[in-house]
């Protein structure tokens, strides 16, 4: 009832007005580490909205990290299979070159 009243004498504030800054910085909050939401009926505790969303995104960032990495373990795996396939041929290649060296003598 008095909300209701008190929201009838609200007035927007016009164009021009900006709100004015913030006269301290604003707090850096760490987040909590336990559940931050407890049902009051169930007494159950979990996280609340927002940080399920903050956790999603996250575990998203995480994973794609994740697979980030992999892919460059991936690439990096054949570097080193193409090296040895390269070391190979030189090696093959020299044992052919000493050998045509070897024969006209
Ligand atoms: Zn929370």
């Amino acid at each position: 009832m008095i909300c209701k009243q008190v929201s009838k004498r609200f007035v927007k504030p016009p164009d021009w007005w900006t709100p004015p800054p913030a006269e301290v910085a604003t707090p850096s909050l760490r987040k909590p580490d336990i559940p931050c939401f407890t049902d009051r009926k169930t007494n159950e505790s979990r996280l609340c909205v927002r940080c399920m969303e903050e956790q999603a995104k996250e575990e998203e960032e995480k994973r794609s990290a994740r697979e980030k990495e992999e892919e460059e373990r991936k690439s990096m795996g054949d570097a080193k299979a193409r090296l040895a396939a390269r070391r190979k041929r030189k090696a093959r290649e020299s044992n052919l070159a000493a050998a045509k060296k070897k024969k006209p003598a």
